[in-house]
């Protein structure tokens, strides 16, 4: 999600820390932050909300003479836990102030972590997550087993930590030396002549270095301007880190080897998915309960509702189409979706047993934002779904859950969007808890469920090289159709979505029933036909209905791409093309049948030579209306 740089050699590090925080600004942006060390058992720390400029003028008034030093490190923060002020910029520090911390991702066992520290007299100074671990390590730093010890300090304080994180820890009094760790969230060594870096991303040093190791799962490194030490979280020396040239420029390094950023995020999308459920289940003495990011709405409120609105625009539009299925299944109350732009210019009937759900990637999309303002005007209550933490949209709800997908800057949302299907799926889990509609352990299983379904996505994406192929094969002809049946039906819709964005071509997403009101007329031969086959251990009459879609249309000579489960053979005879993504649940399958059909509008994209970052015409935030 944000920018981590460490640093232990011989130059100016403040320069070299800053100008890794520069190129990697791109993922993360709300804050930024420096700590350095003098050398002599001083620290200087800086940080500021905003854009790194924010953070260079500050630097600037202050003068370099306070920054001098040869270690330090730098963040860019992409806040989850607080919202993006001063207060919540890393570094953050122990009450010494010689202790400092950057964190990347989420400590899901903050609270708890919190308390005991706060029982213990401390006081914590921002809202994150991350000021645990440094308060954490300088106590196992003072007394006890590991008093004493920075780095077994910190391994200590580590093997205490659930979540997903890279932690990067300095101590005034051990100028020469950081400390640094990662559980699922990236990290990357520098290995430079008399001088060492660690980085969340190789762009951070690719200019000094070209010699990197990446560090495994739960592995910990120590730097010093000498060389690097891997551990495992119990210190223990007997692990496989992988070492590696870097022979990719700057520019395809930020884009982790691809092209455009969009690819790089749709293989992102299992870790969006996986960091957005992060800690909205915490077991309890009754097994657990969902709970949400800020919720200022009570248990009993929630029981209240009588009508759930979804509004939104573009993409987020089909997330909240996506999650009428699962709602109104889970809990029994009316859903209505309806398109942010047409919500405030009708007469919506609203009132205070309402729940509006507002999704927004951005948090600042301008439709969206009035329907909010339409809404409260209305007494209804207005929960937030969106990837920027502090924007307008959820400081003006009344409740917030966050996808913690990072920056998405492809303009075309693929993590983003992933990631607010699961965000509407935990409301409608959330809703169904308080009005009692699914008992405790149903709410459990279908979160577990959830759960595994990133690990699923990542199978999805193996798909690549084949729907790639089927891309490049249609790349020129003028038309695709999408079909779906229920959840296949937004998939669909967003199938056809991606590629008039990306691939300038005319496409549609029909509800596979439709056909035959009208949509049949289309076909002739030859027209590619895109098909979201429910599965088959889901509702059997949903999929024999499809079926018989499909025949259909390929009797009248469509060329169908059939998206259908694993070991499905009934759609093989009816299949031009057949690309199979793993079982699922049916409510969960819009989580991987989008998948391909976003690879396969971007392959399109690029085949007809277009930008994918940045489709003609259109913006990642729509902030006019
Ligand atoms: N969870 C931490 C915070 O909100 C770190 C976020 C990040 O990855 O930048 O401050």
């Amino acid at each position: 999600m944000c920018g981590i740089v460490g640093y232990v050699g011989y130059r100016d590090a403040l320069g070299v820390v800053v100008d890794a925080l520069r190129r990697m600004e791109y993922r993360g942006y709300d804050s930024a932050g420096v700590a350095i060390l003098d050398g002599n058992g001083g620290i200087a720390v800086e940080r500021k909300a905003g854009r790194l400029a924010n953070l260079e003028a500050e630097l600037d008034e202050a003068g370099a003479a306070k920054f001098a030093g040869t270690s330090g490190m730098g963040h860019t923060r992409w806040a989850t836990h607080g919202a993006p002020t001063d207060r919540n910029a890393h570094p953050h520090r122990d009450c010494s102030g010689k202790l400092a911390v950057v964190h990347n991702g989420i400590i899901e066992n903050f609270a708890p972590l919190r308390r005991e520290l706060e029982d213990a007299g401390i006081e914590l100074r921002s809202d994150t997550d991350t000021e645990v671990a440094v308060h954490l390590v300088a106590r196992a730093y003072a007394e006890g087993p590991t008093a004493g010890d920075f780095t077994a300090s910190v391994l200590a304080v580590l093997r205490r930590l659930d979540g997903a994180f890279t932690l990067v820890f300095t101590h005034a009094d051990h100028p020469g030396t950081i400390v640094a760790a990662r559980q699922s969230t990236p990290l990357v060594v520098g290995v430079g002549q008399g001088e060492m870096f660690i980085a969340s991303d190789v762009t951070a040093f690719i200019e000094h270095t070209r010699e990197a190791v990446e560090l495994g799962q739960n592995q910990a490194v120590v730097i010093t301007a000498d060389g690097y030490t891997v551990t495992d979280f119990d210190g223990d020396t007997d692990v496989t880190s992988r070492p590696f040239t870097i022979d990719w420029d700057l520019a395809a390094a930020e884009k982790g080897g691809h092209d455009y950023f969009m690819l790089k995020e749709i293989e992102e999308q299992p870790t969006a998915v996986a960091d957005t459920l992060i800690g909205h289940f915490v077991v309890d003495e009754n097994g657990g309960r969902i709970v949400l990011d800020e919720q200022r709405l009570a248990d009993q409120e929630l029981r209240e509702f009588d009508k759930v609105f979804v509004v939104a625009c573009g993409s987020s539009y089909h997330a909240g189409l996506l999650a009428k299925y699962a709602i109104e299944h889970w809990t029994r109350v009316p859903v209505e979706v309806e398109l942010a732009s047409e919500f405030r210019y009708r007469d919506p009937v609203l009132d205070r047993s309402t729940l509006v759900v507002a999704v927004s990637q951005s948090g600042e999309t301008a439709d969206t934002l009035e329907a909010v303002r339409h809404a409260k005007e209305q007494k209804a209550r207005v929960l937030a779904i969106c990837n920027t933490n502090g924007a307008q949209i959820p400081r003006e709800s009344d409740a917030v859950i966050y996808t913690r997908t990072g920056p998405e800057i492809g303009v075309a949302s693929t993590k983003a969007f992933l990631a607010q299907v699961a965000a509407n799926y935990l409301v409608g889990l959330a809703l169904a808890q308080a009005r009692g509609t699914k008992y405790p352990d149903e709410v459990a299983r279908e979160f577990a469920e959830l759960e595994s379904m990133p690990k699923l996505i990542a199978r999805v994406l193996e798909t690549a090289p084949q729907v790639r192929a089927i891309a490049r094969e249609l790349a020129h002809v003028p038309t695709v159709l999408f079909l779906g049946r229920h959840v296949g039906y937004p998939v669909a819709l967003e199938g056809a979505l991606k590629l008039k964005e990306l691939a300038y071509m005319h496409a549609e997403g029909f509800a596979a029933g439709e056909l035959k009101h009208g949509p049949i007329a289309l076909i002739e031969d030859g027209l590619p036909v895109i098909v979201v086959m429910p599965s088959p251990k889901g509702r059997a009459v949903l999929h024999s209905k499809l079926l018989s879609n499909i025949r259909e249309i390929q009797a009248r000579g469509a060329r169908t791409i059939v998206i259908a489960e694993e070991g499905d053979d009934t759609v093989r005879p009816f299949a031009d093309d057949l690309i199979e993504i793993p079982a699922a649940p049916t409510l969960f399958q819009p989580l991987l049948s989008t998948v391909p059909l976003q690879i396969f509008a971007a392959e399109v994209a690029q085949a007809r030579g277009y930008d994918v970052d940045k489709p003609r015409n259109l913006a990642k935030s729509v902030t006019v209306e």
